[in-house]
């Protein structure tokens, strides 16, 4: 069957559709039966919780809380939890969902799920942030377990709140269960290689693509969007395997130096200044959109969804995108982007380093055992790169783009096992 562009949506577009358009294509093209697409769609289970949480002045603050389980079919749910103003269900569904396609085009076992809390934990006191999660993690305990349903850190996340989550959790069960989720602090069952690991992924998949498209890394020049966790690792990495990262933003706007960013100390700076680069010297202020249009070889989206939309991607001047962040670009974009030939790694694929380290994290905890940082990140560089090639030779086997590859090669995995499975 000839690959059809997945259907134009609109802009500002709702990140469960996005990922319903690429599906729908991918599953047309593998000749998916309706019975078993009708099953992949829906998710397997949605829970919404009430949280209510003591504030610092006293009063009583009501939060909502989800965790969307979209599938069990390759092993327990995994996924991460967002702390964000935006979160919402559709947002959290369509991130569940890209969860159970990231883990299978990785090949580990494990299902998709995705939580969040809609909150600003940049407004919050470190005990608000801790009363909110203890209430989620209570309120979701029958939900997580090392066999059913493993969270980890995503946007507004990371190992304090982690560790929090394990505590409670386990206090709930009368007994120490670090297998419960992933992402911990190293002294508590984290493990070695889990916070760069995102990061380390998106550089293993950006010079596995720069490799086939013959770009040599120490001529090659590149843009991050997003310094959090997974673009400032990143930024990092991809500037130490060569590459001239000329610029680099955060919520406060993007910063551009045409002879590159000294990325050590922009770390440096936003460590010691709440997390953000605000003020950064050394790079001219731009704004994020520029920062997306500049004419680099490499754009590396690592903030947040839909931000490549059909409204920039005419300007998008870079040869290749690694998708540092779940959903970056809108599905309008992609026809635009695939007729300018530009290549993009998609997310379920670039960004999936982060879940392989938490499936070794878990893999550690349940066998009370430690592996080094180098076991992790060569492991980890070896299910990339397979996963990669895997991916790659899908595309050029149906002459479709990476992206849509990447949803085959998950859909086609999942699918069959569900058949192997079977249902009621
Ligand atoms: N939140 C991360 C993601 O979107 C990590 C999930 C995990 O480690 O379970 O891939």
């Amino acid at each position: 069957m000839a690959y059809i562009e997945p259907a134009p949506l609109k802009d500002k577009e709702n990140p469960f559709e996005a990922m319903m358009s690429r599906f729908q294509v991918a599953s047309q093209l593998l000749g998916l039966e309706e019975e078993i697409y009708n099953v992949l769609k829906n998710p397997a289970r949605q829970v919404i919780v009430s949280l209510p949480v003591t504030m610092d002045d006293g009063t009583i603050k009501v939060f909502e809380g989800y965790r969307v389980i979209h599938s069990t079919i390759l092993g327990p749910s995994k996924g991460g939890i967002r702390f964000d103003p935006a979160v919402n269900l559709d947002e959290v569904k369509a991130l569940a969902a890209w969860m159970t396609w990231k883990c299978a085009v990785v090949d580990i076992p494990y299902g998709g799920a995705k939580g969040g809390v809609t909150c600003n934990p940049r407004e919050m006191s470190a005990g608000e942030i801790e009363r909110l999660m203890r209430a989620y993690t209570q309120a979701m305990a029958s939900v997580f377990g090392p066999d059913k349903d493993i969270p980890a850190p995503d946007m507004g996340t990371g190992p304090r709140e982690m560790a929090w989550l394990m505590d409670q959790y386990s206090r709930i069960q009368g007994m120490t269960t670090h297998a419960v989720v992933t992402g911990k602090p190293l002294v508590m069952g984290g493990s070695l290689g889990r916070t760069e690991a995102t990061g380390r992924g998106v550089m293993v998949s950006a010079m596995a693509a720069m490799e086939k498209m013959k770009i040599n890394p120490y001529k090659a020049t590149c843009a991050v969007q997003g310094f959090g966790n997974v673009g400032s690792w990143a930024a990092r990495l991809l500037h130490e395997r060569g590459l001239l990262v000329q610029s680099v933003s955060d919520l406060s706007g993007a910063y551009y130096n045409a002879n590159g960013i000294d990325i050590m100390k922009a770390i440096e700076y936003r460590d010691n200044k709440k997390g953000s680069l605000d003020g950064f010297e050394g790079a001219e202020k731009i704004s994020n959109n520029d920062l997306l249009t500049l004419p680099v070889d490499l754009l590396v989206p690592a903030a947040t969804e839909d931000v490549i939309t059909s409204s920039n991607a005419p300007n998008i001047k870079a040869k290749l995108i690694v998708e540092g962040a779940n959903g970056p670009t809108s599905s309008r974009a992609d026809s635009i982007i695939n007729e300018k030939g530009i290549v993009v790694v998609p997310d379920i694929l670039a960004n999936a380093g982060g879940v392989t380290v938490s499936y070794f994290e878990w893999v550690q905890n349940r066998l009370g055992y430690k592996w080094t940082a180098d076991r992790v990140n060569r492991r980890s560089d070896r299910i990339m790169k397979d996963a990669f090639t895997n991916v790659y030779k899908t595309a050029q086997d149906y002459k479709v783009p990476l992206r849509i590859a990447a949803y085959m090669v998950a859909i086609d995995k999942v699918s069959k096992t569900y058949k192997f499975r079977g249902g009621y």
